[in-house]
């Protein structure tokens, strides 16, 4: 997900109005994780397509993103029936919380390109790509434990080529998670 500054501002306000952040986190009656550990802050289900992965498509991809919104307004816009996007995890900057808001068997709309959507997983990292300060070890290690799991679990090998980018999602008009992105300490740590 990549946003502008201006919605950003809005979306601020509208999530202290609307009280969204009081309703994410998980209930006794909420459905198991993918992950263990996640919490489960379920997108609205306007913003991704239900499937059955990986019989239905397989899953051999992992986007990494940059939110360009705070962890709590990226969960509101996930939440929010128009705006059509919901990626399958958010990790929060600063402590690295994992937020996971579409099953792992549907399909997430965040890579901008339908193909690259059915067959990946989504992971949302809080921050602005041109701040390096969102860019925390919490955040790295978190987030690559989380990406070895995904990897571990569909047999996606834990190289570039499989862990990519948005930017490096063919046709891609966003520029996350930027050049601030480590990716030699991410790849080391999904490895490790
Ligand atoms: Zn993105």
């Amino acid at each position: 997900m990549t946003l502008s500054r201006r919605n950003l501002l809005l979306t601020s306000a509208g999530v202290v109005a609307a009280g969204v952040w009081s309703a994410g986190p998980a209930s006794a009656a909420a459905p198991a994780v993918d992950y263990p550990g996640a919490e489960w802050i379920p997108a609205s289900t306007s913003n991704y397509t239900v499937s059955n992965r990986p019989s239905s498509y397989p899953v051999n991809i992992v986007v990494i993103h940059v939110t360009q919104e705070y962890y709590r307004d990226a969960i509101a816009i996930f939440q929010d029936p128009a705006r059509k996007v919901a990626s399958h995890y958010l990790v929060r900057s600063g402590d690295g919380h994992i937020a996971q808001l579409v099953r792992e068997k549907n399909v997430g709309w965040h890579a901008g390109n339908w193909n690259y959507n059915t067959r990946s997983i989504g992971v949302e990292h809080e921050g602005w790509v041109d701040q390096p300060q969102w860019f925390t070890t919490q955040m790295y290690t978190a987030s690559a434990a989380l990406t070895r799991s995904i990897c571990n679990r569909y047999g996606i090998p834990k190289d570039r080529a499989h862990i990519i980018g948005h930017n490096e999602v063919p046709g891609a008009t966003h520029t996350d998670p930027g050049p601030l992105w480590d990716w030699t300490l991410y790849m080391r740590l999904v490895n490790s």
